[in-house]
């Protein structure tokens, strides 16, 4: 029987990669997003098609308790758990309104509690489990006009830690994949000026590819079970 694997932020981007590279591996997938339903459904044909594979698709805001706790209703099991649903904020801390760091806060920290607290009683059943989450190199070192963004990733750093070793004696491993500058819509924002700026100060000359973070992330799904509570790195040796 294939292993099964939840996404959450799967119709484009880094989750969209992570998709394809477990389905081509034959993994059975549930993949999620909050509002690119028809792009998420095709996706899910798509994967089905390609790789005869059973994938879900669902729309699911996981800032939303409720709405995670009705998406684990059409899951009856589960082997691996990929937070990777993220959204970033850009401006100073002053002109940002208590309502944008509760959506900042809500889907990038928050939602780890939420599918984490509905996918453990999965794993625990079988005594196995693998939880990833994605995180940012801005949750080490905090970047400038992105503070809601870098403490929310801190926050998933320490959630990984501290989860991990909660997990441990019941056989599952918690870790996150801390990336540097990857090319998807989240940097859309950047200026061409602003762009070039950033990747002048990363070593490899060049931002990431989302097929090089899901590798990497197929790579941590393949390690031995003692690899647990680890943030692994993926920046091109930027910071
Ligand atoms: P994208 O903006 O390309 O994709 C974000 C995905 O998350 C989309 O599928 C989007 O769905 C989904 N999403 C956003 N908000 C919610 C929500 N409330 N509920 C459910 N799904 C939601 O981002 P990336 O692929 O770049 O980022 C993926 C992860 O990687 C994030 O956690 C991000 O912080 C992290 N990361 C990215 C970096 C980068 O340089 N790109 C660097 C470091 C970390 P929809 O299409 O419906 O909006």
């Amino acid at each position: 029987m294939n292993k099964k694997a939840l996404i959450t932020g799967a119709s484009r981007g880094i989750g969209e990669a992570i998709a394809r590279k477990l389905a081509s591996e034959h993994y059975d997938l549930y993949l999620t997003c909050l509002h690119s339903e028809e792009k998420l459904h095709a996706l899910a044909t798509y994967l089905e098609q390609e790789y005869n594979v059973s994938v879900g698709a669902f729309l699911c805001d996981v800032s939303s308790c409720k709405e995670v706790d009705k998406l684990f209703r059409h899951i009856p099991s589960l082997d691996v758990l990929i937070n990777n649903a993220g959204i970033s904020y850009i401006g100073l801390l002053t002109d940002m309104s208590p309502q944008a760091w509760d959506r900042v806060l809500g889907t990038n920290l928050n939602s780890l509690f939420y599918t984490s607290r509905n996918a453990i009683p999965l794993m625990l059943q079988r005594h196995r489990g693998k939880i990833i989450n994605i995180s940012s190199v801005w949750g080490e070192c905090g970047a400038s006009m992105e503070v809601a963004y870098s403490a929310s990733k801190g926050g998933v750093n320490s959630f990984t830690r501290a989860l991990a070793k909660e997990l441990a004696p019941s056989g599952i491993q918690v870790n996150a994949i801390s990336c540097g500058l990857i090319n998807t819509e989240m940097n859309l924002h950047l200026t061409e000026e602003e762009r070039c700026s950033l990747i002048e100060e990363i070593p490899t000359d060049r931002m990431g590819n989302t097929a090089e973070v899901a590798d990497m992330l197929y790579a941590v799904l393949s390690m031995p079970s003692y690899t647990t509570g680890q943030i692994f790195t993926i920046d091109g040796g930027w910071r």
